[in-house]
């Protein structure tokens, strides 16, 4: 646990599996989720039980801190994550800054728990019936909790795109998750002009060479130090709408600026576009499904589109939201493995190699061991690709031949097991 005296928006961190709070302490604060994931843990008769497990722009902790009743749970922060604290000095300004609706809900809500606290009160002198009756108020606490974190996190929303339009997949959500503030100090500003709109504006990048690389993931992602190159990646022209990767993006045939022109405005009616200097992953997510409504226009090869659905998908899970990342990251294996097949001319040997490693993990992700390891061996064959790769790929072609053999061996399991039950 660290915790930044100097910092004003009284943020602590936890590191993966540290327990943020236990059953029957105290509560002197609420948290608001930034980052990561926490699991909440109910003590039972048969011992611990996970009852769910919340990410960011939740609450955490909101009816024992505004209930004045000890901790209910346990939590549990089941990856790196980052908290604001909110306290009885800090919370009024952070409910006036996300919205004043919240004042009400929490009033009524206080109203609510001190009638569930007065019930509570009864049962301890009615021995008879208490332990059903006991349950009964934890049911209305856990709803009390769920309502409270509903309507949080819809006040805490700023003003936003509605979720049905058309430029947003079925099942996207708000992700009211900041970006990490102080990003901005390795932003510097550019002046562009539109190929599309040929109007100019001012669009903010990120100094890469300002980032600090802290580890590539399985599946190819550089993950950096507090900031992520992606959230800057897609540039979108204030004037037109026109979006698209920045190293893509001045380059446009005139034939598909005109069908941009006319198409764009009418899908984007009502449209909101995000800020240049983005706050939150809500205008990170508009500028990739805004690059996304400008390729369906104008066509785009399954790699430009697999790359989007790449990246999205990582920003889903760094939202916590592992069932758009399913989603999203299923799109991308199935653009990728279409460009695989009949656009692999424009890649480098290191290049084809990368792609095929990356294939192979989704197929993972997806527990196709077969597909997973057809296209790690592709990676091996490659020539003339970097050795470090190759060596990667040889790696992972002996671990999943190894999962291929204990997935058998469970299959021959199975199968004995109800042939002995035919006997
Ligand atoms: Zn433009």
């Amino acid at each position: 646990m660290t915790k930044d005296h100097n910092d004003p928006f009284y943020t602590i961190s936890f590191e993966e599996e540290s327990v943020i709070y236990k059953v029957g302490d105290e509560s002197p604060c609420m948290y608001a989720i930034l980052q990561g994931r926490v699991s909440l843990y109910k003590e039972t008769a048969s011992g611990e039980i996970q009852i769910k497990s919340i990410g960011p722009g939740n609450y955490l902790g909101a009816v024992s801190y505004l209930g004045e009743i000890p901790r209910r749970y346990k939590a549990v922060a089941s990856q790196f994550t980052k908290l604001q604290q909110l306290f009885e000095d800090n919370i009024e300004t952070y409910i006036k800054q996300n919205s004043q609706s919240v004042v009400v809900l929490l009033d009524d809500l206080s109203n609510r728990l001190a009638a569930a606290d007065k019930s509570l009160g009864q049962i301890g002198g009615m021995t008879k019936c208490a332990e059903e009756d006991e349950s009964c108020v934890e049911t209305e606490l856990d709803q009390i909790e769920v309502k409270v974190e509903e309507e949080l996190v819809k006040h805490n929303i700023p003003d936003v795109n509605p979720l049905n339009h058309p430029i947003y997949p079925e099942g996207h959500k708000h992700y009211n998750m900041g970006l990490t503030p102080g990003h901005e100090e390795i932003l510097f500003d550019k002046n562009v002009t539109c190929p599309v709109c040929d109007k100019d504006f001012t669009l903010y990048q990120m100094r890469i060479s300002h980032l600090k690389l802290v580890e590539v993931r399985r599946d190819m992602r550089k993950i950096f130090d507090g900031v992520d190159e992606i959230w800057y990646n897609v540039w979108t022209c204030p004037h037109c709408k026109y979006s698209n990767f920045h190293y893509d993006f001045l380059r446009m045939r005139s034939i598909n600026r005109e069908k941009l022109l006319e198409e764009m405005p009418g899908r984007l009616v009502d449209f909101k576009l995000p800020e240049t200097q983005k706050t939150s992953f809500n205008e990170v997510f508009d500028s990739y499904y805004l690059a996304m409504a400008c390729k369906k226009i104008v066509g785009a090869s399954a790699y430009e589109m697999g790359r989007l659905w790449l990246h999205i998908a990582w920003m889903y899970h760094d939202c916590g939201d592992e069932e758009m990342f399913d989603v999203a990251y299923e799109n991308a294996r199935a653009n990728y493995a279409k460009g695989w097949f009949s656009e692999r001319v424009q890649l480098s040997a290191e290049g084809e190699q990368k792609l095929a490693i990356l294939i192979s993990e989704m197929h993972l992700h997806f527990g196709h061991l077969e597909d997973a390891r057809k296209f790690v061996f592709e990676a091996i064959n490659i020539k003339k690709g970097t050795k470090a790769l190759a060596e990667l790929a040889r790696d992972r072609l002996a671990e999943i031949k190894e999962q291929i053999q204990i997935k058998k061996k469970e299959e021959r399991a199975v199968v004995q097991e109800s042939v002995k039950e035919d006997e």
